[in-house]
């Protein structure tokens, strides 16, 4: 299966031949379609016109859970349309995050993530911390306000293509392996809002939203 959402990440609508088909479960030779991984949710949208209710991935498949038993077959050419407002949005607070967690690493050497989720609308990082994180936000969205402004590519590769292993790097910045969906540009994600949410003792959550 060829995962064009990490070569091709724009792209919102893929013709291409259904791999499989097993009551409402489908695969495709090739996809656009992000199944949930690295803490970054699903997309939403169709294939071949009926609704994707789940996207797994299963060893080196992505498996579709579609609304409806499929008419068509193995061999059939079906095209796949996102929802892109969705995954626009998901990809923008997901290197938000990205950023926003590198500053962290940087800002406090040692400093442990336990946890991070990005939805449509906002995304969390869990750190452990000793009391409130709250007064680092200015200095982190200060270096969070440059970065952006100064807009530099973002490259995203293989770091091992047989595994299915990719990274992202800004030169000078920092090299990162996810496997999530990457904007080609820092200057993409534009400015955020970060809020302090306390989670038990010695955890603090970082929330991010986009603010334009
Ligand atoms: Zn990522």
């Amino acid at each position: 299966m060829e995962r064009l959402f990490w070569t091709d990440p724009y792209r919102t609508h893929l013709e291409s031949r259904v791999a499989s088909v097993h009551g409402q479960d489908v695969t495709l030779e090739a996809t656009i379609f992000f199944a949930e991984s690295g803490g970054q949710e699903s997309d939403k949208g169709t294939i071949g016109g009926i609704p994707v209710t789940r996207a797994q991935i299963l060893g080196p498949e992505i498996v579709y859970t579609l609304a409806e038993s499929p008419p068509f077959r193995v061999g059939d050419s079906v095209t796949t349309v996102l929802d892109w407002p969705r995954r626009q949005a998901l990809m923008r607070l997901h290197f938000a995050a990205e950023i926003v967690l590198e500053l962290y690493y940087k800002a406090f050497p040692g400093l442990e993530k336990i946890g991070a989720h990005i939805a449509e609308t906002k995304a969390r990082i869990d750190f452990l911390f000793e009391g409130t994180i709250a007064p680092t936000f200015p200095e982190i969205l200060a270096r969070f306000d440059a970065l952006v402004d100064a807009d530099p590519p973002i490259a995203s590769t293989f770091s091992d293509e047989a595994a299915l292993r990719r990274c992202w790097s800004i030169a000078g910045f920092a090299q990162v392996p996810c496997g999530g969906t990457h904007l080609r540009r820092a200057g993409e994600v534009g400015r955020i809002h970060l809020k302090r949410k306390n989670i038990g003792g010695g955890k603090e959550r970082v929330e991010i939203t986009l603010a334009s």
